[in-house]
């Protein structure tokens, strides 16, 4: 078959440029594009501007290894395989991770569309991804109600608030539930004085402290009859990393900017144990700096109301190696799935395994900066994760997304 592809700069919901690689074939027309983070670890795949991506696609002459493999059709395992042996850098620097991944995800979608198969059902039979749950329905969507930090208002020293509706409901009974908790909530903002935006991953920002932000979130749930750990509970995102003062590997501090306070490793686990104690949260991902080895131990062996899903993000960077490292140091039982972090769809169902074979358990993840795209849906419907987090039920590329999978939920694909 004789494609031509063609590549091109598009925006990204940070209205910035990202590139795109589209073909036609049989009048339909295939295109990928990818993320990038905001908060980004350092242990991740590097990501090239659209300058410097279009530099190493000539480079590493990838558009024409595209074309004579799509003429040869090897699967996608054995087309990322080759991605990943042109640049044996560890993080990818030479070629770029967000240029792999765009030409790995572009390949499964073409090799899906010839084999007359949905993405996620190819991922599946490609990889065989363990199955976290035994159907998507029962994955919990971790929405992401209130944007701090670098996302939003960076007073907050919580990057990520979310709320996640428990008891195995459907992804569409759950998307319900966001979408009532989401009116009662800009309610709440309304009666209380707080004028507010959007922050880059469709959660709120208002002025606020961290406290403040977890009562009105209580008060929202609580307010549709949903009961606390049974019905919902939260998962915070701290992204410690972006809040470090000092980086003394004995004794690191952390400055949290509504309290004007620093405090160390002792008094940030406090601090966890207050708020747990007064507020249903169960999750926290970073909660120590991707460095900070002595908080994290530290944490492991801490008082606390209830059991927590500790998740690691820039600790683990979606490489097979630290996740194994880390599960097995149990800093971590959940770990964060984000492709564009180690490269390559290959190397992501890699880590996902890693993952089982530890007996942790996965959050796939979107990035704060986005396109449209929809592959992550699929790479969700692949392996049904005990969590999924996409941002909130606004902004359109993350609506995109809950929509895929309520498209493929529904069986429409
Ligand atoms: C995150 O930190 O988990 C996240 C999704 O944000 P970013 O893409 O900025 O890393
Ligand atoms: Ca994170």
């Amino acid at each position: 078959m004789d494609l031509t592809f063609k590549l091109y700069p598009i925006l990204n919901s940070q209205g910035e440029f990202t590139l795109e690689l589209s073909t036609v074939i049989e009048n339909t027309r295939i295109s990928a594009s990818v993320p990038t983070g905001t908060s980004v670890g350092t242990k991740e795949a590097v990501s090239f501007s659209v300058v410097q991506s279009i530099d190493a696609i000539k480079r590493y002459n990838l558009l024409n290894i595209l074309k004579n493999k799509l003429t040869e059709l090897p699967t996608p395992r054995e087309f990322d395989e080759i991605l990943i042996n042109l640049d044996p850098s560890p993080n990818k620097q030479g070629i770029g991770g967000n240029v792999t991944l765009l030409f790995s995800v572009f390949y499964a979608k073409v090799y899906s569309f010839m084999m007359r198969i949905p993405l996620y059902k190819l991922l599946t039979e490609v990889y065989y991804p363990p199955l976290f749950n035994t159907r998507l329905g029962e994955t919990v969507l971790l929405f992401n109600l209130v944007n701090g930090g670098r996302h939003g208002n960076s007073r907050l020293f919580f990057q990520e608030f979310k709320i996640g509706f428990l008891g195995k409901k459907t992804l569409m009974e759950q998307i319900q539930l966001a979408v009532l908790l989401n009116k009662r909530f800009k309610r709440l903002l309304k009666e209380n004085n707080k004028s507010y935006g959007i922050g880059l991953e469709g959660g709120y920002i208002f002025e606020a402290t961290d406290e403040e932000v977890l009562e009105l979130l209580q008060r929202g749930a609580e307010g549709l009859g949903l009961q606390p750990l049974s019905d919902y509970a939260i998962f915070l995102d701290v992204a410690a990393s972006e809040h470090v003062h000092t980086e003394d590997p004995q004794n690191y501090t952390y400055y949290i900017p509504a309290k004007e306070k620093i405090v160390d490793v002792n008094g940030l686990i406090d601090w966890y144990t207050e708020l747990a104690k007064k507020f249903p949260i169960v999750g926290f991902e970073d909660p120590f700096a991707e460095n900070d080895n002595l908080g994290w131990e530290k944490f492991k062996t801490a008082p606390r109301p209830r059991q927590y899903i500790i998740t690691g993000d820039d600790l683990t960077a979606t490489n097979p190696t630290i996740i194994k490292e880390s599960a097995q140091a149990k800093y971590i039982n959940n770990v964060i799935i984000k492709p564009n972090q180690i490269g390559t769809l290959k190397e992501t169902f890699q880590a996902i395994h890693i993952a089982n074979n530890e007996h942790i358990t996965i959050t796939i993840s979107h990035r704060s900066r986005e396109t449209n795209d929809t592959f992550l849906s699929h790479i969700v419907a692949a392996c049904n994760p005990t969590y999924a987090k996409l941002g909130n039920i606004v902004r359109g590329e993350r609506t995109e997304k809950y929509n895929e999978l309520i498209r493929i939920e529904r069986e429409l694909i």
